[in-house]
């Protein structure tokens, strides 16, 4: 269902088109009628209380109607980004310590083979023009926090449940110095080393950025946003705000690790996001269920490689993205009304 681009971008048109009543003011009815043209009729009866909440969130002065300035704000910050978006593809951790290395998926015992993420992925690096491709990379020092084998090299907490001698690979334990809680990892992604390598077969496309995270010997780093302490935060929204971003794509390994910390901050941050499940490998099936169930209940979508050719291609839009877009708006124009907030 390709759409006129022209038309999408225009508040006065619009309102022509779709204020049936013709009072200059747009009614839920009216408002749900554009939003089966923008999304198609099946998209909207599945997710008619999220088309509500969008509606509710733009009627800022919650008076049941969009009067001209709240229409003017749905035209240029909801709707011409739902027309248009600027997508960008972040491919996490595809290296080759999780597919054949010494963190291997496969050798996790789960069912779970980081290799098959590699194919749909390239497919879609060159089926789709994307605005951005990021890679990121796990790449640690050899005294890295987050190995198992460092465990001789730092004091556990007083609270940390399970003390040196018992803890195996893959357990939590609680250090003293710096003060977190850590799971123990199989040493994996060394800086420089085979293993912290993209994977030979993963096709690299011009013009795309690559990130390298968890660098710090002290502070573990799952999301590609941010250290697990939230420092070291700027280098990835750089990017994104560089080219404008509105839409990320994210998938790679390990789905509930680094897929999930970096999907939750992406959301927290703003983005629409969307997870490729058929390009996701993770550790564990219970936690890929809570990871699917989090990134959901936090606006993300869960789709695969086919409805992305879709979503980017134009030819359909997810009222879900269009709901974590509207919700960002609606913080902001809280802001926007509560200067004094801690916003
Ligand atoms: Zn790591």
């Amino acid at each position: 269902m390709t759409i006129d681009k022209e038309l999408w971008s225009e508040p006065e048109g619009l309102l022509e088109k779709f204020d049936a009543n013709k009072d200059g003011l747009i009614d839920f009815d009216e408002f749900r009628t554009m939003c089966v043209d923008l999304f198609g009729n099946e998209e909207v009866e599945k997710h008619e209380y999220r088309v509500r909440d969008i509606f509710d969130i733009l009627d800022s002065d919650e008076d049941g109607t969009l009067n001209q300035e709240e229409w003017e704000r749905c035209c240029k910050e909801w709707t011409s980004v739902v027309v248009n978006p600027v997508n960008v593809f972040l491919i996490v951790d595809v290296q080759n310590d999780f597919i054949e290395g010494t963190l291997a998926l496969r050798d996790c015992g789960k069912g779970q083979d980081g290799a098959e993420v590699v194919a749909p992925i390239n497919r879609l690096l060159a089926e789709l023009r994307w605005d951005k491709v990021v890679y990121s990379l796990d790449w640690h020092p050899e005294n890295h926090i987050g190995f198992y084998e460092n465990l001789g090299l730092r004091e556990l907490h007083a609270e940390s449940k399970i003390g040196k001698q018992e803890a195996k690979p893959f357990d939590t334990v609680v250090f003293l110095d710096p003060h977190l809680e850590q799971r123990l990892w199989p040493k994996h992604c060394v800086i420089d080393s085979w293993g912290a390598q993209l994977h030979k077969d993963l096709v690299i496309v011009p013009g795309s950025d690559q990130l390298r995270k968890g660098k710090h010997p002290n502070m573990e780093a799952y999301s590609v946003f941010a250290d697990n302490n939230r420092e070291n935060s700027r280098e990835l929204l750089n990017i994104l705000e560089g080219v404008g971003a509105t839409d990320l794509y994210v998938c790679g390994l390990a789905y509930d690790v680094c897929v999930r910390a970096t999907c939750l901050d992406g959301l927290r941050q703003g983005y629409r996001l969307a997870v490729i499940e058929d390009c996701c490998r993770g550790v564990d099936p219970a936690d890929i269920q809570e990871t699917r169930r989090t990134i959901e209940d936090n606006g993300g979508l869960l789709t695969d490689s086919e409805n992305t050719r879709r979503l980017v291609e134009g030819q359909n839009r997810s009222i879900v993205m269009a709901l974590q877009l509207a919700k960002s708006l609606g913080s902001k124009i809280l802001g926007d009304k509560n200067p004094e907030g801690d916003e």
